[in-house]
């Protein structure tokens, strides 16, 4: 749910950087062989993404990739090449290093400990080691969303590279009056979004998971506010007062961040200011 400026890397630079690390000539040369069709798929892929089409992109059925390369020399490609060896990891690092404060731009919670394939490359073959395909993530999102690739324009989770849905706020926030205060999280997208926008931020949100994840970090902060509001003796308007700086605050850095929904749907709760704090 943030977004990352687009790799500075050429595609194809990555892709020979990455098999000339072979040892054996003749594997080199075997990729080599089709370097030619790794960098149309790659530009294929960047015209797609820029219009929210990689949806249309069809996945591989076929063992073979392209001449005589097949899926399983793309993973060791991947693996050994990229993960593993100096020059391809300093790629690798490379990418890593794009997710900002090294939180991961698919939750905003988790910390950035791998690269995810956006289009997995069990189907996506080609674009194993495409950087515009490799995005920082943290495991959770890496493992934990719930479909690997969208098979409609509507299902497709958002692309921290060619997605920006950070001008309007659609993430938001109920207090649950239990006790203790839980926090309900919630898509509402204004008007000015396309449907199939509203429905891709959907995805995103139940793809990831996130209702339950963002209320797990608000019933965190919920604790600290109990103790610093009980601590302090803090009154009704203090309360608001404070919540409603949090609010403005989170608010100016990210609209759609689990505290700005948290703090805005507190500071404007009259229960939870008036005492419920304290459930
Ligand atoms: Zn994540």
């Amino acid at each position: 749910m943030k977004v990352i400026p687009k790799p500075n890397l050429l595609p194809i630079k990555t892709y020979v950087a990455c098999y000339s690390s072979f040892n054996d000539r003749v594997k080199r040369n075997n990729f080599k062989s089709i370097a030619n069709f790794i960098n149309t798929q790659s530009v294929g892929y960047d015209a797609n993404a820029n219009i929210a089409n990689l949806y249309l992109l069809p996945a591989s059925t076929h063992m073979t990739v392209y001449g005589s390369i097949l899926k399983g020399d793309m993973k060791t490609l991947y693996e050994n090449n990229m993960v593993k060896n100096k020059r391809g990891r300093k790629i690798y690092n490379k990418l890593l290093s794009l997710a900002p404060l090294g939180r991961c731009p698919f939750c905003g919670i988790g910390q950035v400990s791998t690269l995810d394939h956006y289009l997995p490359k069990a189907e996506f073959p080609a674009f194993t080691v495409l950087p515009y395909n490799l995005v920082a993530s943290c495991k959770d999102c890496n493992t934990g969303k719930l479909a690997s690739y969208a098979t409609t324009q509507n299902a497709q989770t958002l692309h921290p590279y060619y997605d920006n849905f950070t001008t309007v706020q659609w993430l938001f926030a109920r207090v649950l009056q239990t006790s203790p205060v839980s926090i309900e999280f919630y898509i509402n997208c204004p008007v000015s979004l396309s449907s199939v926008d509203k429905d891709r931020i959907e995805s995103h949100f139940n793809n990831y998971k996130l209702a339950r994840r963002f209320s797990i970090e608000a019933a965190n902060a919920i604790a600290d506010l109990r103790e610093e509001f009980i601590l302090f003796n803090s009154t009704t308007v203090q309360i608001q007062q404070e919540l409603h700086k949090k609010f403005v605050s989170f608010a100016s850095r990210h609209k759609n961040s689990w505290e700005t929904a948290m703090y805005q749907a507190l500071s404007q709760n009259q229960w939870y200011c008036n005492g419920g704090y304290s459930q």
